[in-house]
């Protein structure tokens, strides 16, 4: 049984698609528009991910011939899995940013290549010899998961109009993943927020081969948005929320507090990896991958802030406070 959808306000919808792994659903949101319906973000393409969407889609009046378009906040694989089978349901076009094709479709084309990549990587990293290969099935799990189609627009720039959707504009948000995308109406003051702002968890900011300071980039985004007009935030994962200028505050608040437990561990060298564990503990390769990048992402954003320097030694990178 999959929850009816809800009207979160005039003609914006919340759709519930379940997740088959933590943090156990994800949002889709349906708009009315003048001509027609807009689907921003589609779940995971599982079978009862194709259900819950679909059935919400068809209890909200959703047809082939009036869903219009649909706009994907980024190619994460609980937002965008079902965005070939809609389009083939209803031959809507499907809209993301390019910064975001562009990384689907090295997930899918180039994963053979850049796992050898990430794999020398995790060594230089620090991550012992027998954990590497772990972590590489752990990525691997992730890549399996991408099937590859291509978008009939790609978002370029910083911001635009929503198609279909007149009063609605997307805003690059990179941070979560480099070709994010939030989605606004500045009159109304309502906010689709993707995975940039939670209400409950702090988004994953993971440093890696497509990212390489994507902390400075998250913080950077936080801090426009931040000055928007919002009374009504939905997120992607968690339930709609009104005090945004709060919530931003408390996630920009984590990170620093983040970045100064890391740096105090850097009075000794200490590659990624140990700073790790330092900070998470052992933990099983999935959320060791996770842990790693967050880690790796702070020390990249001391790095940046001039707070910590890294050098290499014989293969090896260490990290120290500057
Ligand atoms: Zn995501
Ligand atoms: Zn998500």
């Amino acid at each position: 049984m999959t929850a009816p959808p809800l009207q979160v306000a005039p003609g914006v919808h919340r759709l519930s698609v379940p997740l088959p792994f933590p943090p156990r659903e994800v949002a889709a949101w349906v708009i009315d528009g003048p001509d027609g319906h807009v689907l921003v973000d589609t779940g995971i393409d599982t079978a009862a991910g194709r259900e819950a969407l679909l059935g919400g889609a068809e209890h909200l009046g959703v047809t082939p011939d009036s869903l219009g378009w649909v706009l994907l906040t980024h190619a994460h694989i609980d937002h965008y899995g079902l965005a070939g089978p809609v389009r083939a349901w209803a031959g809507a076009q499907v809209a993301m940013h390019e910064r975001d094709e562009e990384l689907a479709r090295r997930f899918v084309d180039r994963w053979p290549e850049d796992r050898a990549l990430v794999g020398r990587e995790l060594a230089a990293g620090g991550v012992p010899e027998a954990a590497v290969p772990q972590l590489l099935a752990a990525s691997d799990f992730i890549h399996r998961q991408y099937r590859w189609f291509r978008p009939d627009v790609l978002l370029r720039g910083d911001e635009g109009d929503v198609p279909g959707a007149p009063g609605w504009r997307w805003i690059l948000t990179p941070g979560h993943s480099p070709g994010h995308v939030v989605v606004h109406h500045p009159e109304r003051r309502i906010l689709i927020a993707g995975d940039h702002v939670l209400p409950r968890i702090s988004p994953n900011i993971g440093a890696d081969l497509y990212a390489s300071d994507p902390l400075s980039d998250y913080l950077a985004s936080l801090r426009r948005l931040r000055e928007l007009p919002v009374d009504l935030v939905l997120p992607s994962h968690g339930e709609p929320f009104t005090d945004f200028a709060a919530r931003v505050d408390a996630i920009a608040a984590h990170h620093d507090q983040r970045a100064a437990q890391v740096l105090a561990l850097l009075g000794q060298p200490r590659s990624p990896y140990d700073a790790t564990v330092a900070v998470f503990g052992e933990l099983p390769p999935q959320n060791m991958l996770h842990a790693y990048r967050e880690t790796l992402a702070h020390l990249v954003y001391l790095e940046r802030t001039g707070a910590a320097r890294r050098t290499r030694d014989a293969g090896l990178e260490h990290w120290t406070a500057a």
